[in-house]
């Protein structure tokens, strides 16, 4: 029986053809690490370092910033012997060619830097537990498993337990959006069926866009919303089991899809884009609003509406801004970008 994981069933749903490269073959990736999944790892080592301090100390920011420039620098070093070792073309790999990796590195000091001041002396909960893994049945035959891993769980001072999620993408979910976002909610299934949590729990989900300068999206889900959404990945597992075929599906993550260099239809989609956007920029200035409008840049999701930019190096006064105590209550809603 197959243990799926929130980004093992979506993977068939963005790609068939990226999920039987990565799952059914499991095939060897043929370049290097992205730098975004890079700096997602960093930025999450460095919190769960923070994390397993406090309360008993809090380090100093500065402290913060050297165990990420530390941890930064010993993985770079690994990449390198990767790139050795696999002849990859270079060792991390940068999609977005107007940045660099140290674009990248001082990105991840500006996130650490915004979420320290912004949530010092991290007293908002109490933490209960990092990475922790949950493991869970969506059937009550056990038919159909799951399992994730919680970033963060932490417990506030009126007994909620909150669901904390790290995302350094560029792009930030509003609230309308988190509604429908399942990872965090699945997690919640997992919590009710451990005992040492169960069904009655009053569970918050978190998500923090680091990249944002007010950061999070609070959302819960009901009982009700909570049998949809097992019934909704029950579905979705059987569709994946029945699948006799796993075509390519290209789209704008094709950039980002690590078996690019194998998959033609991929390199096609790929290039006919640049190519698109070549043509645009040789096209005069729209004069209108609505030609404007029509030469935004597609949305990844039909969901996602852009309101702001993220923050940019230099751009963030982080050392005005006062620790504050979460509010339980579900917050306004928020920004949300693209890189
Ligand atoms: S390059 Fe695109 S179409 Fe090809 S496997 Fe990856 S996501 Fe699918």
């Amino acid at each position: 029986m197959t243990l799926y994981s929130y980004s093992r069933v979506n993977t068939y749903y963005t790609c068939p053809a990226q999920f039987q490269f990565r799952y059914i073959e499991k095939r060897p990736s043929p370049v290097a690490e992205g730098i975004e999944l890079f700096l997602g790892s960093r930025f999450h080592e460095t919190m769960e370092h923070l994390y397993h301090q406090v309360p008993q100390k809090i380090p100093k920011v500065n402290e913060l910033m050297d165990f990420f420039k530390k941890h930064w620098e010993s993985h770079w070093q690994q990449a390198l012997q990767k790139q050795k070792d696999r002849n990859f073309t270079e060792p991390l790999r940068v999609v977005n060619a107007s940045q660099t990796i140290e674009d990248y590195y001082k990105k991840g000091q500006l996130f650490l830097e915004n979420y320290y001041h912004q949530y010092h002396p991290f007293d908002q909960d109490k933490t209960e537990g990092i990475e922790t893994r949950v493991a869970f049945n969506l059937d009550p035959k056990g038919e159909y498993k799951m399992q994730g891993f919680i970033d963060r769980l932490g417990r506030d001072d009126e007994g909620v337990l909150w669901i904390h999620d790290y995302k350094t993408s560029s792009r930030k979910l509003s609230q309308e959006d988190v509604k429908n976002e399942d990872q965090l909610a699945l997690y919640q299934i997992g919590l009710s069926q451990n005992p040492q949590y169960g069904p009655k729990e009053k569970i918050k989900l978190i998500w923090h866009f680091v990249a944002f300068e007010k950061d999070q999206v609070v959302s819960e889900r009901n009982p009700k919303e909570i049998e949809w959404l097992k019934e909704k990945y029950i579905s979705k597992i059987q569709t994946i089991e029945k699948a006799k075929s796993f075509p390519t599906k290209p789209g704008v993550l094709c950039s980002w899809c690590e078996f690019l260099t194998v998959c033609s239809e991929g390199k096609t989609w790929v290039e006919n884009k640049k190519k698109r956007s070549a043509s645009k920029e040789a096209l005069p200035a729209p004069s209108t609003f609505s030609e404007t409008a029509a030469s935004l840049p597609e949305p990844i999701s039909s969901a996602a509406k852009v309101e702001k930019e993220p923050m940019v190096v230099g751009s963030v006064k982080a050392h005005n801004l006062k620790p504050k105590k979460r509010s339980s209550s579900v917050l306004s809603s928020d920004q949300l970008p693209l890189f």
